[in-house]
């Protein structure tokens, strides 16, 4: 039997067990008012509350100043992909610049392209994406109409560890795999967004938090729904927004704040957690290759392959039996991947370490 205590899986994500208790519970009969959760109307002053809730939870746990807006987005990460360009660079005289650091960068980059003029500026494709550029290095233009990255590559498993100086620049990162695992100073970007069904919630709803100077230079004839004026003017419910998705978010936001206590303190939690497993695969040099290079490795996002792929699948197939899923790699480099997100336990972690040292011991 799989065991949501053991689930590592690269999205949508664990939860935790407290979140999908209540979840349970929401779905027959919210506490509140009597009415299932999947009933609830989003005209409903439950919900309106609700929406506030889960904003103000969000800027506590990140110390978001007021000139951000927090919005809740439909399309998930990948619409932000052409809706960013169409509202910020649509009328640009430079290109929109960005890294192509792995998988979802080069997704970002191409449906950007798409809709504007869009300039790589640095792509560790020949590399094989297992490293991460330096800042310093970069050649970047101070007439971009933004530079995009991706903080965390969710597939190679790679991670900035800070921003980017400043040129003036807005500064616009993809956070969908590392969003509430770690502290950042939200004052460097003029957008920051992620979708939930990695670190916050399930799939369905994506948060953007948006510098209010940004919608300054969105153009006249967007879409409605396209354009990011009409979620703030509506406090991200002017179509039917995903009241359930918001609803487990919110959950996950005090689970967050109460029961581990912030932010600082998930990210001591992931950090001890990324080092268990990164120790325990490099006790095995001969067995195992880790995806990235040392210093551009992520604490979410774990890509490991065996030297010998015939151990591949026995050690998936040993690691089922004992409970553990979600280890598969991603379809583009294969191998595999443990997510290490907010809701996997030290203590899930320890035993995956535990596997990966046992099956070394009788095989290596
Ligand atoms: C998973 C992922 C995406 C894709 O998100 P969707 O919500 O499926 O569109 C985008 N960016 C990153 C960094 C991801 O990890």
């Amino acid at each position: 039997m799989l065991s949501n205590l053991l689930n590592f899986s690269g999205g949508p994500g664990a939860l935790p067990a407290s979140v999908l208790e209540q979840t349970q519970r929401a779905i027959s009969a919210l506490p509140d008012t009597g009415l299932s959760i999947l009933g609830t109307s989003h005209r409903s002053d439950w919900f309106k509350a609700l929406l506030q809730e889960a904003q103000d939870n969000i800027r506590g746990l990140l110390q978001v100043p007021d000139r951000y807006h927090i919005l809740f987005l439909q399309g998930g990460s990948s619409l932000q992909f052409s809706m960013i360009p169409m509202n910020f660079a649509a009328a640009a005289t430079a290109p929109a610049e960005f890294v192509a650091s792995g998988y979802w960068s080069r997704k970002a980059i191409g449906e950007a392209a798409a809709v504007v003029s869009a300039r790589t500026v640095w792509d560790g494709e020949a590399e094989g994406y297992r490293r991460l550029p330096a800042w310093s290095s970069l050649q970047r233009s101070a007439h971009a109409p933004f530079f995009h990255y991706i903080s965390n590559e969710t597939v190679e498993g790679l991670q900035f560890t800070g921003a980017p100086e400043s040129i003036g620049v807005p500064l616009i990162a993809d956070m969908s795999s590392d969003f509430l695992s770690r502290r950042f100073g939200i004052g460097d970007y003029a957008m920051v967004y992620a979708h939930a069904q990695k670190n916050l919630g399930p799939a369905g709803v994506t948060l953007a938090l948006i510098d209010d100077a940004m919608l300054s230079r969105i153009p006249g004839g967007l879409p409605p729904m396209l354009d990011y004026r009409t979620h703030v003017e509506h406090g991200s419910n002017y179509n039917t927004p995903p009241v359930f998705s918001i609803y487990v978010l919110n959950l996950v936001s005090r689970w967050l704040r109460d029961e581990i206590g912030g932010v600082d303190a998930m990210e001591q939690i992931n950090l001890r957690k990324a080092a268990t497993l990164y120790a325990a695969l490099e006790r095995q040099p001969e067995m195992f290759e880790i995806h990235a290079d040392p210093g551009s490795r992520s604490s979410m996002n774990v890509a490991f392959r065996f030297r010998q792929p015939h151990w591949h699948e026995p050690f998936l197939e040993h690691a089922r039996e004992a409970g553990f899923s979600g280890l598969e790699g991603h379809r583009s480099i294969g191998g595999l991947r443990a997510s290490l997100y907010n809701a996997v336990s030290e203590s899930a972690v320890q035993q995956l370490a535990d596997l990966v040292d046992d099956f070394a011991r009788r095989h290596g």
